[in-house]
């Protein structure tokens, strides 16, 4: 067949899907242990959510949007992040309705789409799992965001990654940064990159995001954001920093750290790894205290990260080397090709104790039968043959000391548990 995945796509096979499996229990137990209960979102949404929220001039609204018309006409988005998903979900369902009412939600192992180009740790589609904080100013409330990211990667036994932190402050004093920066950024024109050329006329703050070199030389003396904040916005993020320097979470203040949304104020930050190639970051986010006003909700302020689940992969792969296959706990070689009943019955005790069982299927011969419980890494097989048949029991093997004993088969769940 000449018809292939599409370009950015990837197919998730085992052994892969079990580390996936194991990913999504962690995200969901990390969830449960800070208290975040999960939300689900439509794939798309109108195309209008995502300009109003992540912003026209934004890559990911200008360039990436896979877009399509329905037949009724509606311009609809497949949806390249989720926090305005979530954001017009919480309005929608009147969660924010309550003063002084918090909402934390989380995602998890979400599909994303956007047109880029493809590249190691770069698709078109791929999944992300985040937090959605909303309804708390408070500084606890971005340490509590970033402690959850910092709590799940250390779990799953990364080591590599590292925590940047910045402020962008408020609306007003980003209005003075922004347009200071634009006097500091247009005396270079001539020497700026091509793309942070049309950054600095569509979207200036970003031209700190760029990665080419002379670009960056450029940005090095170009006022920050620091200089301009306000007190409260100091406090702000000097509170975050101690809560983070309190419980042992290393940072380091990137002041060119910008993030390629347009909703973002206050804190953001991002955590990467130097196990990835040059798409290093493995999870963004930070405070969002407009978003939900500008979508029509009450005003509440919010804050949150979205972490990429395929380059979360990529560094545990790395980490350990490929996940391991999946091995079977039981095999059941039939020797007595009649005695399916007996099969079948045995099989449900096995699976009713809790643990996997498996049986030939194309009616192999026993050696076969055991060849394939090798392959499949059985820990025991049980063998059911005329003899066993006769005594009204089953002969159970270790297979990793080569041990059996023949056992009736009402004590084979017990026998399994204390083994
Ligand atoms: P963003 O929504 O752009 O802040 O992305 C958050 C995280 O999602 C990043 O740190 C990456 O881990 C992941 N991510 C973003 N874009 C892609 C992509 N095209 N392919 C794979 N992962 C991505």
């Amino acid at each position: 067949m000449d018809i292939k995945a599409p370009r950015g796509t990837k197919d998730l096979l085992p052994p892969e899907s079990t580390l996936w499996k194991e990913i999504e229990r962690s995200v969901d137990e990390t969830a449960r242990l800070f208290g975040f209960e999960e939300i689900r979102t439509p794939l798309f949404e109108s195309v209008a959510l995502f300009k109003r929220s992540v912003g026209e001039a934004t890559d990911i609204v200008s360039k990436e949007m896979y877009l399509l018309t329905d037949k009724g006409g509606e311009e609809m988005a497949l949806r390249p992040e989720l926090t305005a998903s979530v954001v017009r979900a919480a309005i929608e369902h009147n969660l924010l309705s309550q003063q002084g009412s918090l909402s934390k939600l989380y995602y998890n192992a979400a599909p994303m789409f956007r047109y880029e180009r493809p590249q190691k740790g770069r698709l078109r589609q791929f999944h992300q799992f985040g937090v959605e904080l909303l309804g708390s100013p408070h500084p606890l409330a971005d340490f509590q965001v970033i402690a959850f990211a910092y709590a799940l990667y250390r779990n799953l036994g990364f080591v590599n990654f590292e925590l940047r932190l910045n402020t962008l402050g408020s609306k007003d004093v980003r209005a003075l940064w922004r347009s200071a920066l634009v006097d500091y950024l247009s005396k270079y024109l001539s020497e700026l990159s091509d793309e942070s050329k049309r950054r600095l006329e569509t979207n200036p703050i970003r031209v700190l995001d760029s990665k080419n070199q002379r670009d960056q030389e450029i940005v090095a003396d170009a006022p920050t954001i620091l200089d301009y904040l306000s007190d409260d916005d100091r406090q702000h993020f000097e509170t975050v920093q101690t809560l983070l320097t309190d419980s042992g979470i290393l940072y380091r203040i990137d002041p060119t750290l910008v993030r390629g949304l347009d909703y973002y104020n206050r804190t953001v930050f991002e955590l990467s790894s130097s196990d990835l190639g040059s798409q290093d970051a493995l999870c963004g986010g930070g405070r969002y205290d407009e978003l939900v006003e500008q979508l029509g909700g009450p005003s509440t302020p919010a804050v949150g990260f979205a972490a990429g689940v395929e380059r979360l992969v990529i560094v545990l792969e790395k980490l350990r080397g490929e996940a391991p296959k999946q091995c079977i706990d039981v095999y059941i070689v039939l020797a007595e090709k009649s005695a399916t009943k007996s099969l079948i019955a045995v099989a449900a005790t096995i699976k009713g104790a809790g643990f996997s069982a498996a049986y030939d299927l194309l009616d192999r011969s026993v050696k076969a039968q055991m060849r394939e419980a090798d392959r499949l890494g059985a820990k025991f097989v049980v063998m059911i043959g005329a003899d066993e048949l006769a005594e009204g029991v089953v002969t159970l093997k270790n297979m990793s000391d080569g041990s059996q004993e023949r056992i009736a088969p009402y004590l084979l769940a017990s026998k399994l548990q204390t083994s």
